[in-house]
């Protein structure tokens, strides 16, 4: 097969869909036309060439571009597979088997008790938006700032909704690498995306470029276990109230962080990738809400009716020490105390006075020591030397 003689290379995460949009513009062909001329393939949308394009396409881009088949895999959503999403294949049990394995608060029995309205596993992907006809997001101020504006392959998956760069909310649009800046915000205004909404985008945008998360506690999770955990904690904001049972409460207090009461605004759809951008967005606010409190520990996490013992998740801070139990003491000693000073000449004076007036045999000694052996009395008690020296004669 002949090398097409101009082909741009790939730009750092870009989108297949995004690369053919370039391709075909380096020729001056729609991207349609020239998917058709160049190889057969006159019907695939973007949402098709950015999921899971066919392989005798990837092969034949590969030889004529010299990108190799591997490359163009990462540039689909099928490149995720099978870590962060199990398969880009609609299957049985892959809803409950996604949303089951990490989970925070609610059981997962009960989420499974009844049929879950309006899910049709035949076609569904986890953070894959249901609706064929929706463009992807993007941010519109990472493409203002391109050299060549391009679309990234993160962008194509309900797993983010703002840039964490930009802190600005991600819009559905029309987008062709030769768009004109200036008509980027021309039919919807930016958004500013919230502090927890960036926080949480940023800790996701790490899972899906780089297979780990860097907790702000420390902990390092891996992307398996976060896009998991994530998505089964957005699943249990949104699911119907009769699966919570007593995990009721806690949801609540998370939907209540993000401002909002229990499932406002969310209609009766309860499966995330079917809801309206709008409604994922708001489902979204609410797990960064919940995100943000747990990494700090400040989400009260007791199931209903428990005083003592707290729902835990992947998202808790590790445990916290008391600081005597982390560092090595000596064990307690006996108390060092200073001896009592000596009492002075004059001190001593008084109190045998005092005890010679409340006692007769007090009385007697003193008057005896008077007489006969005051000085011999002061050698043969060394302890009273010091108060002799410092004392003066008594009265
Ligand atoms: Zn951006």
């Amino acid at each position: 097969m002949k090398r097409l003689p101009i082909h741009p290379q790939p730009l750092p995460n870009e989108a297949l869909s995004s690369w053919i949009y370039r391709l075909a513009d380096s020729y001056g062909l729609p991207s349609s036309t020239f998917m058709e001329r160049a190889f057969g393939y006159a019907h695939l949308s973007d949402q098709q060439l950015d999921l899971a394009p066919p392989a005798d396409l990837l092969m034949a881009l590969a030889e004529r571009t010299r990108v190799s088949t591997s490359r163009l895999h990462s540039m689909t959503l099928a490149g995720y597979t099978p870590l962060v999403l199990d398969s880009v294949a609609p299957a049985e049990g892959v809803f409950a088997t996604y949303i089951s394995q990490f989970p925070s608060f609610a059981s997962v029995e009960k989420r499974f008790g009844r049929a879950i309205c309006r899910l049709n596993e035949g076609d569904w992907l986890p953070w894959i938006p249901g609706f064929s006809r929706e463009q992807p997001p993007i941010c519109r101020k990472c493409v203002a700032q391109d050299s060549i504006p391009y679309r990234r392959i993160y962008w194509c998956a309900a797993w983010m909704t703002c840039c964490p760069d930009h802190h600005e909310m991600l819009e559905a649009q029309f987008f062709q690498p030769g768009i004109r800046r200036e008509n980027l915000y021309a039919f919807t205004p930016p958004r500013a995306a919230s502090r927890e909404v960036v926080a949480l985008d940023r800790l996701t945008l790490q899972a899906v470029t780089g297979g780990s998360v860097l907790l702000p506690h420390g902990r390092v999770i891996s992307a398996v276990v976060w896009m998991r955990a994530l998505r089964s904690l957005i699943d249990e904001l949104i699911r119907p109230v009769y699966t919570l049972a007593r995990s009721k409460q806690i949801i609540v207090r998370a939907w209540k962080a993000a401002g909002m009461s229990l499932h406002e605004g969310l209609g009766l759809v309860r499966v995330f990738e079917i809801m309206s951008a709008e409604q994922r967005e708001r489902a979204f606010a609410v797990a960064a809400a919940a995100v943000d409190r747990l990494l700090e520990g400040s989400l009260d996490t007791r199931p209903a009716n428990v005083k003592y013992w707290s729902m835990s998740t992947i998202f808790d801070p590790p445990p916290k020490h008391p600081e005597e139990d982390l560092l090595s003491r000596p064990p307690p000693g006996r108390a060092h105390t200073q001896p009592a000073p000596a009492k002075t000449w004059g001190e001593l004076w008084e109190a045998a006075v005092a005890a010679a007036k409340r006692s007769p045999l007090e009385a007697y000694h003193l008057r005896q020591l008077m007489i006969w052996n005051l000085e011999g009395y002061v050698r043969s008690h060394p302890s009273s030397r010091r108060a002799r020296a410092t004392s003066h004669k008594p009265d």
